[in-house]
């Protein structure tokens, strides 16, 4: 057993797993100090020389019990090469079993096993350096002779050489082969265990990288409606401006002309014109541009949010929403509902936006309301790992399930047509809130039972280096 090289001619057998197997390195499966404890502690107790090479035969852990005598054959250059060439054979693919062999250098025994992952051989675990104790002390020493070794130090380091029965060497061999398969076993199940985790690294990197793409695109987004929103604002002012001068004119005409002395024919068809249908288109006039004027604020509202800087701190969620709850007080009693809050985890988040998140939730609780029972809103609280997470339950009308994705929408109204007014951007804006927080929130609903809207946020304020790449 050579610790330098252990060389492979032209005698090796490279057909069987050895094709892929430099890809796969036993450093990559195990830690190598593990290996070389189990390595050197073998050795130890069975008084074995040891060492694992490559399958090129480069050694990969460090000898263990190398003795005197091998150095002294290594020195020359008959007894180097023949060496090299037993240890090519002991460093073989051997999958069905322990090598053992006389070395062909010296006839010392030696052995060996292969360690391999799956069909890939990739190491080789090797003993030997041992003297059968049957063989006489001449016979070893014929070989210094052959060899052309220094006589005098290759006797001094013949008697330093371990001696044991070969059918004990073989045992250990075998013993050897045990432990290599239980070797490949594992490395196998690492090999495939570091693989998952690299997989896993790999889709947690593009997860990160696609997350980053969608914040970029939402903060174009948010670009394109703060763009869109701002400059619709001052040719809506205009036509508010001008539709109110409109009105006054043709109040002022209508008053004229009625007072006017026109003939008959002439105010009959005047009249109806200016005081039903001028006021009547005006009034469509007016009613359209409040609605516009009222989406605009909405959506500047949403475009704003992704400018706005986080001012996170622990929230106190109890004070919190008492405060939210005794702004819509009069609503409350108006609606004639209840409203119970439970104990609150605190949380951490931006006091005005997250008051503005539940404040929405509340106000969506009284107007979607169901008139044929007293409206209960209930307010909970839990927390769970690193989050906090609320729950807001109202009796109202509920929302089936194929309309639960619809309301987070942009203008997701439901009803759009009924009795209720609104713009369908609150929920909206209250998904951008939570999910800003790098929280989520979801709903529990169905037709006639109520809703409970869940908003978890993260219980601890994030690190400003985190805020800060996030931005
Ligand atoms: P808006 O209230 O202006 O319509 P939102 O974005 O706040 O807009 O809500 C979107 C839609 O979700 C509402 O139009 C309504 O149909 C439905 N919705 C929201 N909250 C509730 C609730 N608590 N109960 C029943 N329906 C609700």
């Amino acid at each position: 057993m050579n610790p330098g090289h252990i060389a492979r001619p032209d005698v090796q057998d490279r057909s069987e797993g050895t094709a892929d197997s430099g890809s796969i390195r036993l450093e990559k499966v195990f830690d190598l100090e593990e290996i070389q404890k189990i390595q050197d502690s073998f050795a130890l107790s069975t008084g074995v020389a040891s060492i694992i090479a490559d399958v090129s035969g480069n050694p990969i852990t460090r000898p263990s019990n190398f003795c005197q005598l091998c150095e002294q054959i290594r020195k020359t250059p008959k007894g180097l090469a023949n060496c090299i060439c037993s240890d090519a054979i002991i460093g073989r693919d051997h999958p069905e079993g322990p090598v053992m062999q006389r070395c062909l250098s010296g006839g010392l025994l030696e052995g060996g096993t292969s360690i391999r992952v799956g069909d890939r051989h990739i190491a080789n675990w090797l003993i030997g350096q041992v003297r059968d104790e049957s063989v006489d002390d001449e016979t070893m020493m014929a070989y210094a002779g052959k060899i052309g070794a220094d006589e005098e130090a290759y006797r001094v380091a013949l008697q330093t050489v371990h001696r044991m029965p070969a059918v004990r060497f073989a045992r250990i061999c075998e013993t050897l082969y045990l432990i290599g398969a239980q070797l490949s076993k594992l490395a196998s199940h690492n090999l495939y265990q570091a693989r998952l985790i690299a997989e896993r690294k790999q889709a947690e990197l593009e997860r990160e990288h696609l997350v980053r793409e969608l914040a970029g695109k939402n903060r174009d987004l948010e670009n394109v409606i703060y763009a869109a929103s701002h400059d619709l604002r001052s040719p809506l002012l205009n036509v508010q401006g001008f539709g109110r001068r409109l009105e006054q004119d043709c109040s002022q005409l209508a008053a004229l002309l009625s007072e006017a002395n026109l003939p008959e024919d002439i105010r009959q068809k005047t009249l109806p014109i200016t005081q039903e249908q001028i006021p009547k288109a005006l009034k469509f006039i007016r009613t359209g541009v409040e609605k516009m004027d009222t989406l605009i604020g909405g959506l500047l509202k949403i475009s704003r949010l992704g400018q706005v800087k986080l001012k996170a701190e622990i929230l106190n969620m109890d004070l919190l929403l008492r405060q939210a709850l005794s702004a819509i007080n009069y609503q409350v009693q108006e609606a004639g509902a209840s409203v119970e809050l439970g104990q609150l985890p605190s949380c951490a988040g931006d006091p005005m936006l997250i008051s503005q998140v539940f404040s929405n939730l509340f106000d969506n609780a009284l107007k979607y309301r169901d008139p044929s029972r007293p409206l209960r809103i209930r307010v909970t609280g839990r927390s769970e790992g690193d989050s906090s997470i609320y729950c807001i339950a109202d009796t109202g009308k509920g929302i089936a399930k194929e309309n639960h994705e619809k309301i987070w929408e942009l203008f997701g109204r439901l009803d759009p047509t009924g009795p209720v007014s609104g713009e369908g951007l609150g929920l909206n804006l209250v998904k951008r809130i939570v999910e800003r927080h790098g929280g989520w929130i979801w709903v529990e609903s169905s037709p006639g039972t109520g809703s409970s809207f869940f908003v978890a946020l993260p219980c601890r304020t994030v690190s400003p280096g985190k805020e800060a790449r996030e931005a």
